[in-house]
């Protein structure tokens, strides 16, 4: 069988990316090893920080830029295409200090490059957060951070990539990649081989291991990240609340997310005792009415970590119809819609929206983590 596109990993990014090239008119086919959108896309939180193009220092605060100016058409279009609300919200954050941990590093951060920011004492906070901790003094405000929900926002995709003829097919791990005169010719899966004009790896953590068998392995290693629902009657935060690396994101049907750890376990996609005690003890310290709370769900995701830093937008060297977009680490689904977007243009020919340069694979990033 042969088709324009493979996508193999129907993760955020492959989807997306599978929505746009559909909306070119190719013929798209992703290829997952289980059901779409059921991996770190699905287990992430959702938080959209915001952006701001002129004062983006980096590459990676560039595509992250992109995005967020993405973020609302993209989430009404999807609306309008399949009648499934994404959960796009604009809900502003919060970002706090708590005991020895300062968000003065943060609050630096985000001067620098020019986003909108209110600095907040302790009572400022509890104006926007009654609920909050009295021990929180100081913090401030992001009042463009937005928020998504991701199970719904793959929903949203997985439905709107059908209705644009693209062919999802669950549970057909990619076993084999085929290569003959400096191309890919084929992906081989258990029933059986496809060809196609042009291949893109969208597996996620699994993406190094993956393009492994090829003799091309791409240093993207999972890290394990762990997450607490609790459910109340009513929500009892607005704000994402932020400490460092730990957040709350609030539903807006009470539902209330506590994420997460940063562990280096391989595979292993379970939840941990410790870290699940460490997250209620952590939710229960900004917002002390949780302690009466009960815990509605855990779960685990494995995020893919690029050890160079950045993910990896881009052709895999010396092969000139396979592409790779992998490795977005902590920030794939808030960049999702910019990295589909520069992916398509790459791969239809046309001009990227932004320069890709720190975010190509070169000989080195394969070799090296091969050997
Ligand atoms: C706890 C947690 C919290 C997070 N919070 C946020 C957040 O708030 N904001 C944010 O922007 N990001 C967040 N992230 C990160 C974000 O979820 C990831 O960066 C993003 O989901 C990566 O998307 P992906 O499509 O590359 O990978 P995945 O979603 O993992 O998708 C990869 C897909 O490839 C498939 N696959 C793998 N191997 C094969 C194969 N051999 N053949 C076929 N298919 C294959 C898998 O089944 C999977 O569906 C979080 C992640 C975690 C775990």
């Amino acid at each position: 069988m042969s088709t324009d596109v493979v996508i193999v990993g129907g993760g955020v990014i492959g989807l997306s990316l599978a929505w746009q090239l559909a909306g070119q008119g190719r013929d798209v086919t992703v290829l997952d090893k289980q059901q779409t959108g059921r991996e770190a896309s699905w287990a992430g939180a959702g938080i959209l920080p915001p952006g701001h193009s002129p004062g983006a220092r980096t590459s990676f605060d560039q595509l992250r830029a992109l995005s967020v100016g993405m973020w609302l058409e993209f989430s009404k279009q999807l609306l309008s295409e399949t009648g499934i609300d994404n959960g796009y919200r604009h809900c502003g954050g919060l970002t706090v200090t708590l005991e020895d941990e300062s968000c003065e590093a943060y609050r630096a951060e985000w001067m620098s490059e020019g986003v909108e920011l209110e600095d907040l004492n302790g009572e400022g906070l509890r104006y926007h957060e009654p609920n909050l901790s009295e021990k929180i003094e100081d913090g401030f405000r992001l009042p463009n951070l937005c928020q998504v929900r991701n199970p719904r926002h793959l929903q949203a995709l997985s439905t709107a990539c059908r209705q644009r003829g693209v062919d999802l097919r669950c549970d057909e791990p990619v076993e084999q990649i085929m290569q003959a005169d400096g191309r890919i010719s084929a992906v081989k899966t258990r029933s059986g081989s496809l060809s196609a004009d042009q291949f893109c790896f969208t597996a996620g953590a699994w993406t190094g291991r993956l393009l492994n068998a090829s003799g091309y392995s791409l240093p993207i290693v999972p890290v394990r990240g762990q997450i607490v629902l609790y459910r109340t009657e009513k929500p009892l935060i607005r704000h994402v609340i932020e400490v460092g690396k730990r957040y709350l994101v609030p539903r807006e049907d009470g539902r209330l997310l506590v994420g997460s750890t940063e562990e280096h376990v391989g595979y292993e996609k379970i939840n941990t005792d410790l870290a699940i005690a460490e997250l209620k003890k952590f939710a229960i310290k900004l917002i002390p009415t949780l302690k009466s709370v009960d815990v509605e769900k855990t779960w685990a995701g494995l995020r893919p970590m690029s050890q160079t830093g950045s993910p990896f937008l881009g052709l895999l060297p010396g092969i000139d119809n396979a592409y790779v977009a992998a490795g977005h680490f902590r920030a794939g689904l808030q960049t999702s819609p910019a990295t589909a977007l520069v992916m398509k243009q790459l791969m239809c020919g046309e001009e990227p929206s932004l320069n890709l340069q720190d975010f190509a694979i070169n000989m080195t990033h394969v070799v090296e983590s091969a050997s």
